[in-house]
This record gives C-alpha cells, structure tokens and sequence, in this order.
C-alpha cells in the first residue's frame, strides 16, 4: 500500500506519494497544501520525477521538517540535492528501483521501476486510461515523449502489478495496457 498524501487535496498540486519500508521515501512533494502533517513520524529522502512547481512546491516544507535531502535528475534544480542518472537503482520501501529518464513532458523527467515488485512511478509521462503528459509547456516535446513512453513498455514487464501516476488515480488493473493506450493516443493526439 502505497498512500497518495495529496489524495482529497483540491489545491493545485500533483500526487505525492509516501513508500514505507527500509527506507520511507517521498515520490513527489506536490504543492499548496500541508503534506508535513500528512507525513506522521519520519522520512529518509525525498525523489522526484521532475521539478514542475506542482510536484516540488512542497520541498522546502519538507526538508525543514525532517532535514531531510533531495533526489531527481537535474541537481541544477533548487529542489535537486542530489542527482539521479538514468540507469541508477534508487531503494524506496522495501525494494530498488530503476531510474528512467524519460524526457518528452520536462526535459529532467525520470519514472521509477522496480521489477521485484512490479510497480512503477511514471510522474507524467503517462496516466490511467491512456493519458499522457502535456507536451505544450516549456520543454515538452511531443516526438520525445512518444520514444519516452515506447522505451517505458519495452523495459517495464507486461504484468506490471501497479502504477503510481503525476496526477490522477493508481491504475492496479494491468497498467502496461494504459502505457500502450498512452503510445497509441499520444501519436493521435
Ligand atoms: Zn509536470
């Protein structure tokens, strides 16, 4: 079980998700609401799957309350302690997962992939039902979105147990279908 700490929220904020485990990890901070008292006792680290204000407004807030540091692609970021290079293995939870860069959406876009458990953050490079990132703001890109997603099925296995996503519900009923719908749908739309 992994809690969206954002879910219910109605400010304009992305998901932000909380693994428990070995090591309790943040996926995402969100933004414009009070994630802190939703976190109860501690986290080891925050990871983020790319600096848009949405997903990272909460990051100050959060490295205060638990002196807590910062992960994600690009360390030039404010909200970027600590760089994560696309084929590193990030440990959240319990279980390692396998940074993707996966630009298209932002050019400092990663999802996280652990194949020992089968799930996986996709930020937003793709959604439940075929979604896909918007490509019309400041480095999106509609053609490197489309590899993004296509290198995502060809390294996710198609019994993929869950997806956690940018915004938006889990998908738990097989994911790899929505990340096929998204491939077919971003090459339409
Ligand atoms: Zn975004």
């Amino acid at each position: 079980m992994i809690p969206n700490l954002a879910r219910d929220v109605r400010a304009f904020t992305s998901n932000a998700f909380l693994v428990t485990g070995d090591r309790t990890v943040v996926v995402d901070a969100g933004a414009n609401f009070d994630v802190v008292s939703k976190i109860r006792d501690h986290v080891d680290a925050v990871v983020l799957t790319h600096t848009h204000s949405d997903h990272v407004g909460n990051v100050d807030a959060v490295r205060d309350a638990f002196d807590v540091e910062t992960w994600g692609f690009d360390p030039a970021q404010p909200s970027v302690d600590h760089e994560l290079a696309d084929g590193d293995d990030v440990r959240m939870g319990d279980h390692d997962y396998r940074v993707l860069h996966t630009p298209g959406h932002k050019d400092d876009h990663v999802c996280l992939y652990a194949s020992t458990a089968e799930v996986l953050f996709a930020g937003d490079l793709v959604f439940e039902n075929g979604g896909f990132g918007r490509t019309d703001l400041d480095e999106g890109d509609r053609e490197t979105l489309i590899r993004s997603i296509d290198r995502l099925l060809s390294v996710v296995d198609e019994d993929l147990a869950a997806m956690h996503v940018g915004h938006g519900p889990s998908v738990t009923g097989r994911p790899y279908d929505d990340i096929e719908l998204a491939s077919r749908a971003a090459r339409l739309g």
